[in-house]
Order: C-alpha cells, then structure tokens, then sequence
C-alpha cells in the first residue's frame, strides 16, 4: 500500500477531471481515474499522471449503477486501503425544453449527475480518512437555471443540497465536503454549443473568455489541500464572473 494520499476522480478520461488528475498528481497524490466509456483515453490520463512520479490507474464503472460503484471501491479498498480525496466530477447533459423533454432524457441526467454522486459517496465513506476532502462538480446553472436545462439544472442543484447536509454530517471528523460551480469551460461538453450562443456567453462573462479545464483544476486542487481545513459545506463558483 502507498504511503502517499490517495485520491479517485470520477469521469476523469477528458475535460475538467483529466484536469484535476494532472493537478492533483502534482501535488504528490496518488490517482484513480475512473471512467465509463473511454479506456483509451482514461490509460493515457494514467500515463500521464505516471510521468508526474506519482502511482495512477484507471477504473471502470457506470457511475449510474450501485453496483458498478460498489466493485470499484471494493478493488480501492484491496489495493489502496483508503483514500483520502474523493472528487465527484462525472457528468453529462441532454438537453430540450421541458415541452419535448423525455421521460428517458430527464432519468438520463438525473442518474448520471445525481444518483451518481450518491452511489460514488456512499460504497467511498466507509474508505474516507478522517481528516479526507469530497469535492462535488455543481454547475452555476444549478444556482441560475438555464433554458433547456431543466434536468441538467435540477441535477447540479441537488448536488448542492447533497453537498450541505453531508458537510454537516461528517464535520466530526473533520472531512469537508464542497462543491465548485463552474461557468462555461472549454470542454467536449461544451463543443456542441452553436457559434452564436457562445458568443453571447461570451459577451456576458465579465473576464471576457471561457474557462479552461485548469481553472477549475486550481480550485480543486487547494480545496483537497490541507490549507483549505476550515472550509466546508461551500459552493464555490469558478466562472469568470458570469453568475453574480
Ligand atoms: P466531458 O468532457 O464531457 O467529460 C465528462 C466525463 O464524465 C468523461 O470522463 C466521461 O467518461 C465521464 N462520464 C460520463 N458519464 C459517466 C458515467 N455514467 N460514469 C462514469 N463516468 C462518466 O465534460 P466536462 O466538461 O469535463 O464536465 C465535467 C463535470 O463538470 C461534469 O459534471 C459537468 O456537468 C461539470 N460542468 C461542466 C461545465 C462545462 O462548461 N464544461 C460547466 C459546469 C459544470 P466516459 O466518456 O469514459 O464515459
């Protein structure tokens, strides 16, 4: 077992938790990428977070089953003990106005983007060292709202409030739970945005550009860190400035 801390990223293949990987392994941590559909891109993240010096892996489990999330901490538990950071970044979208929105569109999100943290969270905690982080990626669309969005939203939303009450349920041991909103980040998630609506997204973020993945990142990366001890049950927006 290593003697370094231990974190597992959800969905870090791509994008924003490929990011955080990085950020973290440069912190000297120890890194369990989890994805879904992607081995190959998930290895080469491991790659990677290899050449950083720390020890990496990637495992697969549908965040949406119980029961995938209960085998990939049960293969944590036998290889690394414990772990110290557990970040809940998978997610995905599926967007229409609730007019045409489907039965399967709305349970699509939901159970990626919210059962999904509760079946993570729930087979990680009895792992979680006293003293451990749970960093939760919301969305400021989860404070806001957005048009077609309303699975998405309701989603990040209920994130939050998973985020506050667990916050208050585990401050006895000193494991502070948060969540980071981020605005618009350059991501796969985001590609699909038509020109247009992205130009006046952009014309409404006072920084005047979209985030990067790394943005992101640098949040996560102090809020895992022992100098963010005393912070916990907040919800962090990292958005240039777009939502306040
Ligand atoms: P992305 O590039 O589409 O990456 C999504 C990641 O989630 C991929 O690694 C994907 O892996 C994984 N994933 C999807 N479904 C999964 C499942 N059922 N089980 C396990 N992993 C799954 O998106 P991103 O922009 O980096 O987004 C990361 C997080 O930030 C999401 O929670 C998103 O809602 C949030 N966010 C993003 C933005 C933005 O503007 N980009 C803004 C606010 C919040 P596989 O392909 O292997 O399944």
């Amino acid at each position: 077992m290593s003697s370094k801390k231990v974190a597992l990223i959800t969905g870090a293949s791509r994008g924003i938790g490929k990011s955080i990987a990085i950020e973290l392994a440069k912190n000297n941590i120890d890194i369990i990428i989890n994805y879904n559909r992607d081995e190959k891109e998930a290895e080469e993240v491991v790659k990677e977070i290899k050449k950083l010096g720390v020890g990496g892996e990637a495992i697969k489990a549908d965040v949406s089953s119980f029961d995938d999330c209960t085998a990939m901490f049960g293969a944590v538990k036998k290889k690394y003990g414990n772990l110290d950071i557990l970040v809940n970044n998978a997610g995905a979208l599926s967007d229409k106005t609730l007019k045409n929105m489907t039965k399967e569109q709305w349970d699509f999100v939901i159970k990626i983007n919210l059962t999904g943290v509760f079946n993570v969270t729930k087979n990680a905690l009895p792992l979680v060292n006293g003293g451990g982080r749970i960093i939760n990626i919301s969305s400021i669309v989860g404070l806001t709202g957005n048009f077609g969005q309303t699975n998405y939203a309701a989603s990040k939303a209920g994130i939050i409030g998973f985020t506050k009450s667990l916050a208050k349920e585990l401050g006895k041991r000193k494991i502070t739970v948060n969540a980071v909103a981020p605005g618009f980040i350059d991501t796969q998630m985001t590609k699909s945005v038509p020109f247009i609506r992205k130009k006046i997204i952009m014309a409404m973020i006072p920084l005047g550009r979209a985030g990067l993945p790394e943005d992101i990142a640098n949040l996560v990366g102090f809020l895992a860190s022992d100098k963010a001890s005393y912070i916990t049950g907040e919800v962090i927006c990292v958005d240039g400035g777009f939502s306040f």
